[in-house]
């Protein structure tokens, strides 16, 4: 080891990935792509390929267990995975799930963790294939992997998008945020007095959307259905800003987003505005949607066109055009990620 010191936060979490692995060079012909989208890809065979992908939850940096009950953050987990497996236009089909635990948990309490990532194994159809156990000496950790398979030529890069092509976002953003903002809150009033109650009347929505995201393997199912593969996708967990950037940076491309566009729920934006937030704001930069961003040649616009689950948000320009943000009163603004920064 050298005397040099470099703090994690001058590198960032990119940074750092970048730091630690551009050594290593590629040996295995049936490695397709490795790091740098969603998921991995590895040949499988003359038409398809296996997709995986992996993610580590740590109690106190990615979950609070004071407002996410077990069960929840079970389905949780397995939904983000299957959301990377999505993000490549695949299907997922195995997970294996491991968990380092303290001895404050009982084991009812892990049964409901994995009555949680029954639920979501059902729902999307995956098979539990295996994991590890370990204990550990504070507090609960889960690491996730997901296998899925994907049709080779339908897969989906970030680094497709070209010049006009259109940006879609599934479903509806920011939610997920504001509905962390009402159990923070909720949370606060109740370690002043544990006998209060806590209010959480009118935003089911929203705390839903926290609590128990969807993958949207449904979009990947219309997607198909309307004969479309898109250009390039991702799925949202950092906030639409950060996702954005992300697919520009890989593809070598420009954008212009348009801020009267970006589909935010009315109970989103009625909250957010409650906690003097912005709700396009919340949508920019908020994180945990799980939806997918992806970008389709114009012409298949027909085909999506009026579709209630996409919408178009704006369109993918030259490189040295830059990355832009365009606001209502038309005013361009450079796009910055402001996402979650583990460090
Ligand atoms: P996502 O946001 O889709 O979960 P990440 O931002 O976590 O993806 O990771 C970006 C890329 O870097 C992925 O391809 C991931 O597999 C890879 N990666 C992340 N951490 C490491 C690591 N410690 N060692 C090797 N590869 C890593
Ligand atoms: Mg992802």
């Amino acid at each position: 080891m050298s005397e040099e010191r470099t703090e994690l936060e001058n590198l960032g979490e990119f940074g750092l990935i970048d730091r630690l692995t551009n050594k290593f060079e590629k040996k295995n012909n049936s490695t397709v792509f490795g790091i740098g989208d969603d998921a991995a890809v590895i040949a499988l065979s003359d038409t398809e390929s296996t997709l995986i992908s992996t993610d580590m939850l740590i109690e106190g940096v990615h979950f609070n267990l004071m407002y996410m009950p077990l069960k929840h953050l079970g389905y949780k987990a397995i939904a983000a995975n299957v959301s990377d497996i999505c993000a490549m236009n695949g299907i997922a089909e195995q997970v294996t799930v491991s968990i380092a635990v303290s001895n404050r948990f009982p084991v009812e309490a892990l049964e409901e963790l994995y009555d949680g990532i029954k639920t979501a194994c059902d729902r999307y159809k995956v098979d539990l294939i295996g994991g590890d156990t370990a204990s550990s000496l504070s507090g609960l950790t889960i690491s996730i992997s997901v296998l899925g398979r994907v049709n080779t030529e339908l897969i989906t890069y970030r680094s497709g998008a070209k010049e006009h092509d259109l940006i879609i976002v599934s479903g509806d953003l920011g939610a997920a945020y504001v509905g962390l903002q009402v159990l923070e809150r909720e949370k606060e009033v109740y370690n002043a007095n544990p006998n209060i109650q806590p209010d959480l009347d009118g935003h089911d929505y929203i705390i839903e959307r926290q609590l128990k995201p969807e993958a949207r393997l449904d979009i990947i199912g219309f997607l198909k259905e309307l004969d479309v593969v898109p250009t390039s996708m991702i799925d949202i967990s950092d906030g639409l800003a950060s996702e954005v950037l992300h697919i520009c940076k890989s593809s070598k491309v420009g954008c212009h987003i348009y801020d009267e566009k970006i589909p935010i729920d009315g109970t989103t934006s009625m909250t957010a505005i409650e906690f003097n937030l912005d709700p396009n704001t919340c949508a920019m930069n908020g994180g945990e949607d799980y939806e997918l961003l992806f970008t389709i040649a114009q012409s298949d616009y027909e085909k999506i066109k009026g579709n209630p689950h996409m919408t178009v948000i704006g369109h993918i320009t030259h490189e040295q055009d830059g990355t832009y943000y365009v606001d209502k009163n038309a005013s361009a603004i450079e796009l910055k990620a402001q996402g979650w920064n583990h460090f």
